[in-house]
């Protein structure tokens, strides 16, 4: 089942009309729940977010959060779906053609669930990125449905053998396409400050949490690639892929990947997830 609006139909009864402003524009917002045996993760700050995101666009959301939380976990315990994700997103809705918001669309929410195991072995292992410019728009704080600039990276990563690029603008690293970046050096985790130039992660936010648990500085700090490059560890987080070790960036290898500070950052997640 999926859910549209407030109503669970099968996805073969979903009809998206051909001048929804999400498919004609991009009009719209997105969220990825992370679920747990059963149990979305974070859900609140995902919420809050997509709160955020929607007051930023000038755009109604059809349910209230607390409805579409109640109608999102009843969908995840319908569908039996025990590890995996929901994906929900809300556009402006059907409206004649015109890059205006209209003034008398009705937003449409959608929401499904997907099976999808955690990336143990990546975890452990590590994964290889590529950096890439950084060419999207000036409010990459907005969690929108616009991502052509992430999926152009992404598949720049592909193209490249690796599994995510990471994006500089003017000198400075910002993020991967899907994912919150992270250098330690010297006993410190360094990441960009939480701007419009990137999207806060939950997960960076639930990072910043264990970081101050355990007593790790957590600075929200610019640094260009050449200080990426001079880091003792380097990461990347995400909703999906929780917190995930580099051990190869363009053509360096990082040896001893996890590190020490990656490593106890994985630890202590794995606790949150247990607690969930
Ligand atoms: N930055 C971008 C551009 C992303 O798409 C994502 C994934 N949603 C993130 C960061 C990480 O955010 P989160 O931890 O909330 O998944």
């Amino acid at each position: 089942m999926i859910l549209m609006n407030d109503q669970f139909i099968t996805r073969g009864e979903a009809h998206i009309d051909i001048e929804d402003r999400g498919y004609q524009f991009g009009d719209g917002i997105y969220e990825v729940v992370r679920v747990y045996d059963g149990k979305p993760f974070r859900f609140d700050d995902h919420l809050i977010r997509f709160e955020r995101s929607a007051k930023e666009l000038s755009l109604s959301l059809p349910l209230s959060s607390e409805e579409i939380k109640l109608k999102i976990t009843q969908l995840i315990e319908m569908n039996n779906l025990q590890n995996g994700i929901v994906y929900f997103q809300t556009t402006r809705g059907v409206a004649t053609r015109n890059h205006a918001f209209p003034t008398d669309s009705t937003s449409v929410l959608t929401a499904y669930t997907k099976e999808m195991n955690r990336p143990y072995e990546k975890l452990q292992k590590g994964i290889k990125i590529v950096t890439i410019e950084d060419i999207r728009w000036l409010r990459c704080d907005i969690k929108s449905l616009n991502l052509l600039g992430n999926i152009m990276a992404k598949q720049y990563a592909v193209d490249h053998q690796a599994y995510e690029a990471v994006q500089i603008r003017d000198n400075i690293v910002t993020e991967g396409s899907s994912s919150n970046f992270f250098i330690v050096k010297d006993g410190k985790i360094l990441t960009h400050p939480a701007n419009n130039f990137i999207l806060k992660g939950i997960t960076r936010l639930v990072i910043e949490k264990i970081a101050d648990k355990i007593g790790i500085p957590f600075v929200e700090k610019e640094f260009n690639l050449k200080q990426v490059y001079q880091a003792d560890e380097a990461f990347v987080s995400s909703t999906t892929m929780e917190i995930m070790p580099i051990n190869q960036i363009n053509d360096k290898t990082i040896t001893n990947s996890p590190g020490s500070i990656t490593k106890a950052l994985q630890e202590e997640f794995e606790k949150l997830i247990k607690l969930n």
